[in-house]
């Protein structure tokens, strides 16, 4: 069952002790405010040094380097997507560009950072990773949709690889703790 691989805790993702964090990065992966500015402090400048080598990453994907002063190992730096759509219900088919809802892709390009940012850790040998709530600080995206995305995109992910032990939901703040417990109940223990 993957529900016990999956924690939920509030806090500073830069002090996890698992092997790989996740940095909700930009697409220039030449660093940022939010938690990659926190991620950035606390690794230490030879984290931007070695992002500068990597020649930006794009929206969805995902990158790795070194986590340098950090606990972790290694991070994995994802792009989330800017949200621009409007709200409706998790898994409304798209309709293609100018539809309002998921014409612009948000739903996908954020499952793809959760699924690409898994795969690379596990060709890392990544055992417990650590993900923030990807978009859903300046991005905008809203967290009541994301943080499902997220669960489901994990669960689906866990059902299929063993080699990952933990997953790590890491919020900010109480109320983005609250969100992703019910998303976690609603989904995970399915
Ligand atoms: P994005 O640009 O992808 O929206 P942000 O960094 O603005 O990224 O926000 C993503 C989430 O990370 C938000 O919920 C924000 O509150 C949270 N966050 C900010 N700092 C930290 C931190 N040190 N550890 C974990 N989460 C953090």
């Amino acid at each position: 069952m993957p529900a016990n691989r999956i924690a939920l805790v509030e806090g500073d993702i830069a002090v996890q002790h698992v092997d790989a964090i996740v940095n909700a990065a930009n697409t220039s992966l030449l660093g940022g405010g939010g938690v990659d500015g926190a991620i950035h402090r606390a690794a230490g400048p030879e984290l931007l040094a070695e992002c500068r080598t990597l020649g930006g990453c794009p929206t969805g994907e995902a990158k790795i380097t070194k986590g340098y002063r950090l606990p972790a190992k290694f991070v994995i730096h994802t792009p989330g997507p800017i949200w621009r759509g409007a709200p409706s219900p998790v898994g409304a088919v798209s309709t293609g560009e100018g539809s309002g809802v998921g014409g612009r892709d948000e739903d996908r390009l954020l499952a793809n950072c959760y699924r690409n940012s898994l795969s690379l850790a596990v060709r890392h040998g990544v055992r417990a990773i650590a993900f923030p709530s990807i978009s859903t600080g300046i991005y905008g995206f809203p967290i009541e949709r994301a943080s499902r995305i997220a669960v489901r995109e994990v669960k689906a992910f866990l059902e299929k690889e063993s080699g990952i032990e933990k997953v790590v939901f890491v919020c900010f703040s109480r109320g983005d703790f609250t969100v992703y417990q019910s998303a976690l109940e609603e989904i995970a223990n399915q």
